[in-house]
């Protein structure tokens, strides 16, 4: 038995308890109690003390977009539209990497993401060329859960998609999962995967479909069909809980209330769409509409971060512009998105997103009692406002310790940022160089 004494938890159980003075104890993988550090104490005297020191307690955060190849690439595609981003960049480097650079990149996404709390993402698009064998290891390492996308867009990748699931699915202790990815035909010259992506959803392992992102994601059906991309994906039998829809910037609310039919589940990633101008997932209105709306980074390519704490704020932030009402989308909405309704979008509200008996023990600690977030009026809003990811002290997942005093406990940070960096110049030297707008020497 893990005792962790001495926090205010934020526990997210169904009431939204917020516990003073409280403890979580810890009994192997699970959450065994969470109440008062003193009753707490006096029923497990011989627990195995992790002392919180007033900091504040979490469940562990969920990235539910998050490529986590891409952390290599951070400030080499800074200021593009979607075009030059995808077709110049991302789909070269899809197609010419060494397998070995995106182990070493998934190394470095985990690390920032333990760093600042996140203990469990969904990266999409895995590539059929990717060493899942390499990289679910590296997982299990690093003691994090994934979901992990393999990319279909024909027979071939299909074929090795059914494989991964069947060899990957549960791999690292149960910790990683693997579903199928999909992505919205955009161009006009595009292929219609109609046939296709039925026969996929059939296959009942799950989604990860990046979805109506650009004005080009709707108007490309509405040209072929004069549908609406989810009245079209409804008709084709892709929708419903195990289906997950990246950002959705331009769904409607006829749409809204599709998702809502469907359990349909959607994950807004607002840093990663507004600094590409694509648009701003309509958080609040889905929400309303009774649409679970999870949380995403998107990744290092397009945002330079996998830090969803600071995500959290730029949900908030996005949605109140964009309505022009303060308070449109609050601290306490974000929080839910980053914690239990990313576990609702993935369907492991049984076990993941909050700090409750029987669940399991993936626990953040963050330390507020800083310059930049003191004096603490109220956790959560000075947790998504005023608080950043470097903030995490602790993170324990599955019961087992990963950071603690804001150091890791196993992994060799140094060695993955050494290998990240040889990596990156790998990479660099298979992609367009861009101009430097300033001299360097
Ligand atoms: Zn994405």
């Amino acid at each position: 038995m893990l005792l962790i004494t001495d926090v205010t938890a934020v526990t997210m159980d169904p009431d939204r308890r917020v516990i003073d003075d409280a403890a979580v104890a810890v009994d192997g993988q699970r959450i065994a109690a969470v109440g008062k550090t003193a009753s707490l104490a006096a029923l497990h005297p011989d627990a195995e003390r992790l002392p919180g020191r007033g900091m504040v307690a979490l469940p562990g955060l969920i990235d539910a977009h998050a490529h986590a190849d891409q952390s290599i690439l951070r400030g080499m595609t800074d200021d593009l539209g979607w075009v030059p981003f995808l077709a110049e960049w991302i789909t070269p480097y899809l197609a010419r990497r060494d397998p070995a650079a995106a182990v070493a990149a998934y190394r470095l996404t985990m690390a920032e993401m333990i760093r600042s709390g996140t203990t469990c993402f969904v990266s999409p698009n895995v590539d059929p060329r990717d060493d899942l064998a390499a990289l679910t290891s590296a997982i299990g390492e690093m003691g994090v859960r994934a979901v992990l996308a393999h990319w279909v867009d024909g027979e071939e990748t299909l074929d090795l998609a059914c494989a991964a699931i069947e060899r990957w699915d549960g791999a690292a202790g149960g910790r990683v999962a693997v579903r199928f990815g999909l992505d919205i035909p955009r161009l006009p010259d595009d292929p219609y995967r109609a046939a296709l992506y039925p026969r996929v959803a059939a296959l009942g392992h799950g989604l990860v479909y990046h979805f109506c992102s650009e004005t080009e994601d709707w108007t490309y059906y509405d040209d072929r069909f004069g549908l609406r991309p989810t009245q079209w994906a409804d008709e084709q039998g892709l929708l419903g809980p195990s289906t997950l829809l990246i950002n959705g910037c331009w769904l409607t609310a006829v749409e809204a209330g599709l998702l809502a039919d469907t359990a349909t589940p959607v994950v807004a990633s607002p840093t990663a769409t507004m600094k590409m101008a694509s648009g701003t997932t309509p958080v609040r209105d889905l929400r309303d509409a009774g649409v679970v709306v999870a949380l995403g980074t998107d990744g290092a390519a397009n945002n330079d971060s996998f830090d969803l704490v600071r995500e959290m704020k730029s949900a908030c932030l996005a949605q109140n512009a964009t309505r022009r009402r303060a308070g449109t989308l609050s601290a306490e909405d974000a929080l839910e998105m980053a914690t239990i309704e990313g576990a609702r979008a993935l369907g492991r509200e049984d076990d993941l997103g909050s700090l409750e008996p029987g669940k399991r023990a993936d626990i953040v600690l963050v330390d507020l009692r800083k310059a930049h977030t003191w004096p603490v009026a109220d956790p959560v809003a000075t947790l998504v406002y005023a608080a950043h990811g470097g903030d995490v002290d602790t993170v324990i997942v599955d019961g087992r310790v990963l950071l603690r005093d804001g150091l890791f406990v196993d992994a060799d940070e140094a060695a993955i940022l050494a290998d990240a960096e040889r990596a990156a110049a790998d990479v660099a030297a298979l992609l367009p160089q861009r101009p430097r707008r300033w001299p360097r020497g």
